[in-house]
């Protein structure tokens, strides 16, 4: 049996920072460099975290920033590890905004992925190490530092997808800056 292999969704599978603060510069005028950005960005951008909330409710609603064409070659890497593994997504998106991740699937990467898990599911909210142990994944990649600790707490194995946010990681922790690497690190490390 194949095991699964997990993917974050936001800023591993699809560039969605990147395009927020290309829509916050057409739409706000200013915007920061996306080496700088956190997680959270409303204390860069020097807003509430209403406010923030408010403009990404805007960006998901906008079509023509809120679907970051892949990089050409996600599929290709995609379909070669579907031969090894059972490719799931493993998502923290907010509930108001999960419809965004199907039909982005269903537009770049469609039948690839087995199962999309959100993290906040029928009222239940559940951390990535918590999913990441009841589906015996073999790594997920993950970019954001809150849920890389989630798997670290869990002893689940995480691959960090290299972001401005997530430099100050322990080094131990295996680290890619392409998704073209995963193979590789899954051969080598895992
Ligand atoms: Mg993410």
């Amino acid at each position: 049996m194949k095991k699964n292999l997990a993917f974050d969704f936001d800023d591993v599978l699809c560039d969605t920072t990147k395009a927020f603060l290309l829509f916050h510069k057409k739409k706000y005028g200013s915007t920061i460099p996306y080496t700088t950005a956190k997680v959270v960005l409303y204390k860069n951008l020097h807003i509430s975290e209403k406010e923030e909330d408010k403009r990404w409710n805007e960006f998901f609603q906008d079509t023509t920033f809120c679907y970051p064409a892949p990089s050409k070659n996600l599929i290709e890497i995609l379909q070669i590890l579907k031969k090894d593994y059972r490719l799931i997504v493993i998502s923290a998106r907010d509930k108001k905004w999960q419809y965004n991740v199907f039909s982005w699937i269903e537009k770049y990467v469609p039948n690839v992925f087995e199962e999309i898990i959100f993290l906040d599911s029928r009222g239940v909210k559940k951390s990535k190490g918590m999913i990441c142990r009841k589906n015996k994944t073999i790594a997920l990649i993950e970019d954001d530092p809150e849920h890389i600790k989630s798997c670290v707490d869990f002893e689940m194995p995480v691959i960090v997808f290299d972001r401005p946010w997530n430099k100050k990681l322990k080094k131990s922790i295996p680290r890619i800056k392409s998704l073209s690497q995963i193979k590789k690190i899954l051969s080598t490390k895992f």
